[in-house]
């Protein structure tokens, strides 16, 4: 059966696009995909159905991305379209300018297609918490997409987006491509623009590709990657072709098993998945060996204090005076207090509180100065195994995906699905999820592959290699 227009990679439709009218064609098959499919997993806040909207009249000489479909998670910020970070208290924030990866992609020839749901600021694993609905995923409509970029994953999963945009503090890129069963990639911190994004925790957040393999991946990471002046922590470090590295094979590349990572709590059909991919890496000519990753206990408490610390501060600018939601108030103090009470989900509160704790007087030495110490030697484990081996490889999350209210109520579980992502954004790391299987019930298993700082280039030579042998995103989710 011939493929539909809504089922192309970025590549494909790179390549189909000659003129406008390909381009509108392709924007109509998208937009009516997502009537269709987006009632039932609910991936989109909204979307674009007129193909006339689509400004063709650049020229697509030089534009490596020119009429490609883009969707884009709630939290980076697109000029004249609501940006909301699925909260309450961003409903009616239209930005006045477009985030440096967003103006990277148009000026490339891309357009934004739609607004992806997420968890509300990105505080999640299951997409449950945004304030407008549920995602669901693709794979099993009573299961989670994974969060927080759990509609930019079911988008992609669902073919509804030909590539998404996601951002990853935690894991919010690497979680949900594992649950849905596309390629996620965080990039290293400070590879890629932050100017734009809104923030969740500074010194960890990246924005990074969702895509239905990982050629388009690299494809994207070309357009988006690179110094943006009006970033501070963003890198002044030369972006390499990263489709060039595709075509290599892994004879001799040195692949890292972490000791630490094969625990209590990882589901037994996930580790066999990542055992058997690392059995396939020694087939394909690489070098697999053990190594020790010895903090990473406690990776998940030094997270919950340096996140939240740096999320309670960076949302104290949302009080109804200058964005989005006010509470109207007899006066200033009430208006303060009434706008944040009701405009923040419960997450959100947990998380503020908790910031705004772990930094008061008496306890900031205790708690986050502590976390920053131990984040320290988490960093300085990277530092050692990359003298060793090249790249690591890991589960990306330690189970499939889980049913919805699962683990809406104990979030401490909840935060302990983030156990293999964590490391990276602490560290500052790339990491990429690709598919690596299913479990009986049908579910994708993602394998997580990470890399030394700013060498993108051997993930996605990695991730191509692996992907190119098994294909297991050939299998596509029948909604
Ligand atoms: N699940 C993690 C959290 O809730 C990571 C989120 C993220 O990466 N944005 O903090």
């Amino acid at each position: 059966m011939a493929k539909e227009l809504y089922e192309m990679t970025v590549v494909e439709a790179v390549n189909h696009n000659k003129d406008e009218k390909n381009v509108n064609e392709l924007l109509s098959s998208l937009s009516k995909r997502a009537e269709k499919v987006n009632p039932k997993v609910k991936a989109y806040l909204n979307w674009k159905t007129e193909a006339s909207e689509f400004d063709g009249k650049t020229s697509k000489d030089g534009k490596s991305l020119w009429g490609v479909p883009i969707s884009i998670k709630d939290n980076i910020c697109t000029h004249g379209w609501e940006t909301s970070c699925s909260s309450k208290i961003l409903k009616g924030y239209i930005p006045p300018y477009d985030a440096t990866v967003v103006n990277k992609l148009k000026n490339e020839g891309a357009f934004i297609f739609a607004k992806c749901n997420m968890d509300e600021f990105a505080f999640g694993s299951s997409c449950e918490s945004s304030a407008d609905f549920p995602t669901l995923n693709p794979w099993d409509l009573e299961r989670v997409p994974g969060g927080s970029s759990g509609g930019s994953a079911s988008s992609v999963a669902s073919d509804e987006a030909i590539v998404a945009l996601g951002s990853d503090t935690g894991g919010s890129i690497r979680q949900p491509a594992s649950f849905c069963g596309v390629v996620g990639l965080k990039p290293t911190y400070g590879r890629v623009s932050r100017y734009g994004l809104i923030a969740f925790g500074s010194s960890l957040d990246q924005i990074g590709p969702l895509t239905k393999n990982v050629e388009d991946n690299a494809r994207i990471m070309n357009v988006i990657a690179g110094y943006d002046p009006k970033d501070s922590t963003s890198a002044n470090v030369e972006v390499p072709d990263y489709t060039q590295t595709l075509t290599k094979n892994v004879e001799g590349l040195r692949i890292g098993i972490p000791k630490e990572y094969f625990i209590d709590g990882l589901d037994p059909e996930v580790e066999a998945a990542v055992r058997e991919a690392t059995a396939m890496y020694e087939k394909l000519g690489a070098k697999v060996k053990e190594i020790s990753l010895p903090h990473t206990k406690y990776a998940v408490s030094v997270y919950y204090i340096v996140a939240t610390a740096e999320a309670s501060s960076n949302l104290a600018r949302f009080d109804g005076v200058q964005y989005g939601y006010r509470h109207p108030s007899k006066d200033l103090v009430e208006m303060y207090m009434n706008t944040r009470s009701q405009g923040f989900g419960e997450e959100v509160k947990r998380r503020v509180l908790l910031g705004t704790f772990v930094l008061s007087a008496g306890y900031y030495d205790a708690y986050y100065l502590k976390a920053q110490k131990v984040r320290t030697l988490i960093k300085k484990d990277f530092d050692e195994a990359f003298k060793e081996v090249d790249v690591i490889i890991s589960p990306t999350a330690p189970t499939t995906a889980f049913k919805l209210n699962e683990k809406k109520e104990d979030p401490l579980s909840m935060y302990l699905s983030d156990i293999y992502t964590i490391p990276s954004n602490l560290a500052g790391v790339p990491s990429i999820s690709i598919p690596c299987g299913y479990d009986s019930k049908g579910l994708p298993i993602g394998l997580q592959l990470i890399g030394n700082y700013f060498d993108e280039a051997t993930l996605f030579r990695a991730g191509y290699n692996y992907e190119q042998t098994m294909h297991w995103n050939d299998k596509k989710p029948s909604i």
